[in-house]
């Protein structure tokens, strides 16, 4: 029995295209790249050549690009900076964020003098602009504003002009988690009002644990890891060479192929919601599914029985990797802190199926057919 990965939105397979351009600083080209001889420069070289194509690809300055060890520590870094170094007293974020935003916001709510207010969801996981606008203009504090681009659970994307524009016109400081469109989707942040974006390369079929940090270069911030003076003074630690350079490959491939294989991973999740409509009685969608909504992500909702509630880990007896919920949650049966935002419906199983351009339609009807035999 082959195995069927679903689970792209938690990570994805390493491009060997990607990977021959790691090897050589995983092998013969180590030397550390903040040496003065000639053998550590070339490191150097191609930690910059990196973060000059990364700016190009999307529409940024070099200087505007920092490397990190993942989305996690770039989000950290933006949402500790907003508050020591911008001054920012007031947080205004939702539900459905990544823990890695919500819990570092509840730590800065509890330690620091930030409070946070939570903007209303709609019905369909989409954020209330109107209510947006109400907390921007009746705040009296320095505001950061941190929204996700694209819901990593159920696919939802921010209008992220519209919500930009909003920040401009109350001075608010606009971070957005674009951990799941950087690679996916075209940014050109040259156009975008944000003044921070995070990204991470294992996400576009690029290597783990190397991020993506964007400070628009109107903003003055500190580092967030105190040390050496790596990443010009902004982030400490012996920079992560064969990351670096496999996050910039990774983002030229995706940024490549992009049209093609936008259309394509989005016909076999419109044919997955298709089939899932026609075979299984009751079944329903979470999120905007095929509205507003990143091509990877298909959220399904099934009616809650004895055998559905198994469904995750008798999906993984048949070799099919799918998730009830962020990397973080998946297979644990703590629920989804997103789904539980939009729609607490005790009586439905949510299922994250996420696809990749290596999957098939083949593998799509197999994972139907085996829903339809496990609920
Ligand atoms: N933000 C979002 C939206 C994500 O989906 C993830 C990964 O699951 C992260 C942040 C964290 O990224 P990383 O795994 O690189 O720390």
């Amino acid at each position: 029995m082959n195995r069927i990965y679903l689970d792209n939105a938690a990570t994805t397979s390493l491009d060997p295209t990607v990977l021959e351009a790691m090897m050589p600083y995983m092998t013969e080209k180590y030397g550390n790249p903040s040496s003065i001889y000639s053998y550590g420069r070339e490191t150097r070289m191609a930690i910059e050549s990196a973060r000059k194509s990364v700016a190009r690809h999307l529409h940024a300055h070099p200087a505007e690009i920092f490397f990190t060890s993942g989305g996690t520590e770039s989000n950290n870094t933006v949402l500790n900076s907003a508050v020591r170094d911008l001054g920012c007293r007031h947080i205004i974020t939702s539900l459905i964020e990544h823990h890695a935003v919500t819990h570092t916001v509840e730590y800065l709510c509890h330690s620091n003098t930030v409070r946070v207010s939570y903007v209303n969801l709609l019905p369909n996981g989409h954020i209330d602009m109107q209510h947006l606008e109400k907390l921007l203009s009746s705040s009296p504090d320095k505001t950061l504003v941190s929204l996700m681009h694209a819901n990593n659970e159920i696919g939802n994307m921010l209008d992220i002009m519209a919500v930009g524009n909003l920040c401009k016109k109350y001075k608010a400081i606009f971070h957005s988690d674009t951990v799941q469109t950087v690679g996916h989707f075209p940014l050109s942040l040259r156009d975008t009002p944000v003044h921070f974006i995070t990204g991470s390369a294992h996400k576009f079929h690029g290597p783990k644990g190397v991020g993506l940090l964007y400070v628009n270069e109107n903003i003055q911030i500190k580092p967030f890891l105190h040390g050496g003076g790596q990443e010009r003074n902004m982030r400490a630690g012996t920079e992560t060479t064969y990351g670096i350079v496999g996050f910039a490959k990774a983002l030229e491939l995706a940024t490549e192929n992009m049209e093609a294989d936008t259309a394509y991973i989005l016909s076999l999740k419109k044919y997955m919601h298709q089939q899932l409509n026609e075979k299984i009685k009751g079944v329903g969608f979470n999120g905007d599914v095929l509205g507003n909504c990143l091509y990877t992500v298909l959220n399904v909702s099934l009616p809650k029985t004895e055998k559905s509630e198994l469904i995750l880990y008798n999906l993984d007896i048949n070799q099919i990797c799918a998730s009830g919920g962020s990397a973080c949650t998946s297979g644990a049966d703590m629920g989804s802190h997103v789904i539980r935002a939009i729609n607490n419906n005790p009586n439905q199983i949510a299922v994250r199926f996420s696809f990749s351009k290596h999957n098939t339609k083949e593998e799509v009807d197999s994972v139907v057919s085996k829903l339809t035999e496990l609920i």
